[in-house]
């Protein structure tokens, strides 16, 4: 196992989160005043029965304003008291987190927190605690509510909550109390804090790529490399084609990671594609380094406060930007050394995981990669003090391999986010309508090929080769499917082992998702051979609903069945079940285990020799307390005596107070406290059997520790196969989840046409639009499909035309989101598609303001556009929906003219454009050799009523029936009718 190492690294956890390099972690706090939102249930704050617990008492609060932890009134209140004294240094140490610290069993806020975050934010009861030197404000909550109260602290809020724990020596009734872990909104893994484990939960750093990494660093780096380096993408892919008005541009690197599974990417990129990037991976947390005011004020300008789904950003030293940079790789072996500085308490693993050095020694990235990488480890490794989990080096996404989307794109199409913001319902998301995965895995790689579908078509080949050996074997894929239902999230409980969160209930996760990655090896192997027979159709049918007939989706197929074969194979190939893992985690820990490590008991009582041993020697103990307590209920004829004891007070022996004289007389017992009903005593017999039980305890405790360590580190020397398996069967349950649409909703699978670069070859016949389709179907309505062709003979650009409410918008996305699916690996709904691969795909849809930004609609209307028409090349597909109607109509068709003339004659992209504008018509048809027309019909039925058919057809339409629309909206008659009066009058001539 790999150990982290490094003197940096090493200095920079033993001086904890708030000391790295010149600056401070410091976060931009936000959300934390927004109120009190949050339902959660009072507590009653108690002293969690640790040693400084004084009596909670009713009164004035003492003046200590906002806490300055070095302050002298704060010193003369924490004199008296050890909690009190760790507070001040944690507060010292972590000052822009919020510290609950562990005190019994609550989990305690101090000073000024208790009142603004504890009472404002999660509703607690605040109160003054009596010290010996006077009273502070305090409240807590118990401890099992950590996790609801870290989700709304850190995943509602956006803060960052540093966690201190109470650690007791064994046998002593001493605490010691340190932070053990940060956790803020990027490095949150516990499932149960966040929404959706199905999306990634990225944290996300931004580097300046033009900046130097920092002048000692860059010195270091070129020593390291021996010469300078270029990186393997110093440009940005975006800029070859944008000509001019990218000349401005920043070039930036990012790299982003998610703790909880491992996914760690690296990026190159530019000011003006940050926000696709941020649309696509979606950090909760992004990191900018302290000294960059450039990119500190791009990010904030790119999410107005109090925007929902914000970001936390967090400022982190510039220093921390080269911390890994200079190490030799060859030297990252020998810089082991324990990390973690609490290394002496039971929960505190030895170093596991990675070694930053040697990770980002063994990825190849650019420099600027580079740059954002390190700031990331440092940031996350500070977060977790020292320890990080098993990762691969990053990944360098490439965006020429991807095709591009802007956010603006994503939005409009409702990929994986609804158009109508957080509240709207995700049955309206692509993602929602295609989305029948079975584990967290597979919705996270479903989520991220969506917004990330691929241009290479080997790539897309092998995904719908894979799609389609499910589709034409349901037995299989319905065996398979119930096995991934009970398949865990293994790669978060890897992780939450390594970074010391997880308990003996992940062990049981993980060997339970293997027993289930055994038979699913299995049945893949048994089935692979089914690929090389004809398909059963009407079995793969029957798996779903039947509905219209279309062809079914194996029919569509062109590839050969053994390449099929092979696909399917070499999963069968790449998994592995571990049975040896498997089977000590079973014989060990019991099935019932808690999540909590220091539960007592997970272990199976015979699961070794040692523990067989002292469970019989803890049983005979109990045993002979229990006689002792008759011989002396006996003895005394005392039925109240009990044997106690009690952590403040230690081991007595318990009469009701009518009782206490005999006990008393007898001399062999000492009082040692009278209560009103109850007197306690003390006696050498009862305080010698207890220690021995207590010794017997503490030694299971420490076997129990053991055998749990010993499983997780052979758990996380086996991390990169069980992440293999875990990506495995991600792709599995992601065809999987592809081949069960495309039977129900009779997908096709798509054709890709070679990218020779002439003539576009891209043809859709049957088509329709996924959601709404569904959408219709659910409301007893049948979604009219549509053809859709770009070629030589049937034009490059398309002008759509049409009434309000013919169907225009709905086929324009449809277009989009075919491309989408294909490329990604899909089926598409079709009746068949012959399509080229689209390296980019732009679309301008809907009007809409984006005040939050400061931006009318006209302006963010034209903001798109000039993105498109800067960054679209001859392989985009570009889509255009009603382009200048946020302004007036003269310069709206102008500008509409514009564009579209600069897409026939420069970009030389496919583009369907949807307008109301017919005007254009007799000046772009004549004009435009590649342009050509088409119409959404409608049925008139020659007496004023009509019907829309929803089909598209060749030619112009040039009504646009506003009116018959505001009258089915319900626009009050008195103005129909003076609407159609002014109409009539003629005063505004509509130009046919
Ligand atoms: P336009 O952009 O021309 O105003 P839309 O594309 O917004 O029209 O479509 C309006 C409504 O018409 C959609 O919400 C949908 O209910 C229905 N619709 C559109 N296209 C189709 C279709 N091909 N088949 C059935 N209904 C359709
Ligand atoms: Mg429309």
């Amino acid at each position: 196992m790999a150990r982290p190492g490094g003197s940096a690294w090493t200095a920079l956890a033993r001086r904890g989160v708030l000391q790295c390099g010149a600056g401070r972690w410091s976060r931009g706090v936000q959300g934390s005043r927004r109120g009190v939102s949050t339902a959660v249930d009072e507590v009653e704050p108690q002293g969690g029965g640790g040693e400084d617990s004084g009596g909670a008492v009713a009164g004035r609060r003492p003046d200590l304003g906002t806490l300055d932890a070095d302050s002298e009134v704060f010193a003369q209140a924490i004199s008296s008291s050890s909690v009190l004294t760790t507070v001040r240094e944690c507060r010292q140490q972590y000052p822009g987190s919020v510290l609950l610290v562990r005190v019994g069993d609550f989990y305690e806020l101090y000073f000024e927190q208790a009142d603004e975050v504890g009472g404002a934010v999660l509703g607690l009861q605040v109160v003054d605690k009596k010290f010996r030197s006077g009273t502070v404000r305090f409240t807590g909550f118990p401890a099992r509510s950590l996790l609801r109260y870290v989700e709304i602290l850190v995943a509602r809020h956006g803060l960052s909550v540093a966690l201190c724990e109470q650690f007791q020596e064994p046998m002593r009734r001493s605490f010691t109390r340190k932070v053990t872990r940060v956790i803020t909104p990027g490095t949150l893994i516990d499932e149960s804090c966040l929404d959706d484990i199905g999306v990634h939960n990225y944290i996300l750093c931004i580097a300046d790529a033009s900046a130097p990494v920092a002048p000692r660093a860059e010195a270091q780096v070129r020593r390291r490399r021996g010469r300078p380096r270029k990186s393997p993408d110093s440009t940005p892919p975006s800029e070859a084609d944008a000509g001019d008005a990218v000349a401005d541009e920043v070039p930036l690197c990012l790299a982003w990671l998610d703790l909880a599974t491992g996914s760690f990417m690296a990026s190159t990129s530019s000011s003006a594609g940050l926000s696709a990037d941020l649309a696509r991976i979606r950090p909760r947390e992004i990191l900018v380094s302290d000294s960059d005011a450039r990119v500190q004020s791009l990010v904030a300008s790119m999410f107005p406060a109090h925007a929902p789904g914000r970001p936390a950003v967090a400022r982190v030293p510039a220093a921390s930007f080269a911390q890994y940079m200079a190490a030799q790789p060859a030297d990252s072996g020998a810089l082991a050394g324990p990390l973690n500085p609490n290394s002496q308490y039971p929960m505190a693993a030895p170093a596991l995981g990675a070694s930053p050095d040697r990770l980002l020694a063994a990825a190849e990235l650019a420099d600027g990669e580079r740059a954002a990488a390190c700031a990331l480890l440092s940031y996350v490794a500070a977060t977790q003090l020292g320890l990080l989990p098993p990762l691969q080096p990053p990944r360098r996404y490439s965006a020429e391999s991807h095709m591009r989307m802007s956010a603006a794109t994503m939005d409009a199409l409702e990929l994986v986010r609804p158009a109508g913001g957080a509240g709207a319902s995700a049955t309206t998301t692509l993602l929602g309508e295609i989305n029948l995965t079975r584990t967290s895995a597979g919705s996270r790689l479903l989520a991220t090929r969506l917004t990330a579908p691929s241009t290479s078509a080997d790539i897309i080949e092998q995904r719908l080769d894979l799609v389609e050996f499910f589709s034409a074997a349901p037995r299989v894929r319905e065996l398979i499917r119930a096995r991934l239902a009970n398949v865990g999230d293994i790669e978060r409980a890897v992780n939450k082992l390594s970074l010391n969160c997880g308990g003996p209930h992940d062990l049981l996760e993980i060997a339970r998702s293997l027993r289930e990655v055994a038979h699913i090896k299995q049945a893949l192997d048994d089935h692979v051979d089914a690929a090389s027979r004809p398909p059963d159709a009407a079995a793969s049918v029957a798996a779903g609903r039947p509905r219209r007939q279309r062809p079914t989706a194996s029919a569509a197929s062109h590839r050969k069945r053994p390449e099929m074969a092979a696909i399917v194979r070499r999963h069968a190939q790449a998994l592995q079940a571990l049975p040896g893992l498997v089977r000590d985690i079973g014989d060990r820990i019991r099935s019932d285990a808690e999540r909590d490590v220091r539960a007592f008991g997970f272990l199976k009582p015979n699961c070794n020799e040692q523990i067989t041993q002292l469970h019989a020697q803890l049983a005979a103990k109990h045993q002979e307390r229990q006689q002792l307590q008759q011989q002396w209920q006996a003895a005394y004829a005392c039925a109240s005596l009990r044997l106690d004891s009690m952590p403040a007070l230690g081991h007595f022996i318990e009469v009701a107070r009518r009782d206490a004289a005999r006990l008393q007389e007898s001399g062999a017992f000492r009082m040692v406290q009278t209560l009103k009903s109850r007197v306690r005593f003390e006696n050498a017999q009862w305080t010698h059997l207890l220690s021995e039980i207590e010794l017997l305890r503490a030694r299971l405790c420490a076997e129990e520790m053991r055998a749990f360590e010993e499983l997780r580190d052979r758990v996380l020397e086996a991390s990169a196969t069980i992440r293999t398996n875990s990506r495995v069967l991600a792709n599995v349950d992601v065809a999987i989840s592809m081949a069960i649409v495309a039977i129900t909703r009779q997908y096709t699978r798509p054709r890709l046409a070679p990218d020779d670069g002439s003539a576009p070859d891209h043809t859709i016949a049957g088509g329709r639009h996924p959601v709404i389709e569904t959408q219709l179907l659910g409301s007893g309505r049948q979604f009219v499909s549509n053809d859709c062709a770009f070629s030589a003979a049937d034009g490059r650009v398309l002008l759509l035309t049409g009434p309000n409410m013919g169907g225009k918008s709905t086929y324009l996305r449809q277009i989009a989101l075919t491309s989408i699916l294909a490329q990604m690996g899909g089926f598409v709904p079709a009746d068949s598609a012959r399509l080229d691969i689209a390296d980019a795909i732009y679309s301008r849809i809907g009007a809409r303001d984006n005040l939050a930004l400061d931006q009318s609609t006209f302006m963010v209307e034209m903001v798109e556009t000039a993105h498109i028409l800067t960054r679209a090349t001859a392989r985009s597909l570009v889509i255009l929906d009603e382009i200048g109607r946020g302004t007036a109509t003269a310069d709206g068709v102008a500008i509409a003219y514009a564009t579209l003339k600069y897409l026939h004659d420069t970009v030389r992209c496919k583009a369907v454009f949807a307008t109301h504008y017919h005007e254009l018509v007799p000046h772009v048809v004549p004009a435009l050799p590649a342009l050509r027309t088409l119409h959404t019909a409608v049925h008139e039925d020659g007496r004023g009523g009509f019907a829309f058919l929803h089909k598209v057809r060749p030619g112009v339409y040039s009504k646009s029936h506003a009116l018959y629309v505001a009258q089915i909206a319900g626009v009050p008659k008195p103005v129909l009718a003076m609407a159609r009066d002014f109409a009539a009058a003629g005063l505004v001539r509509p130009s046919h």
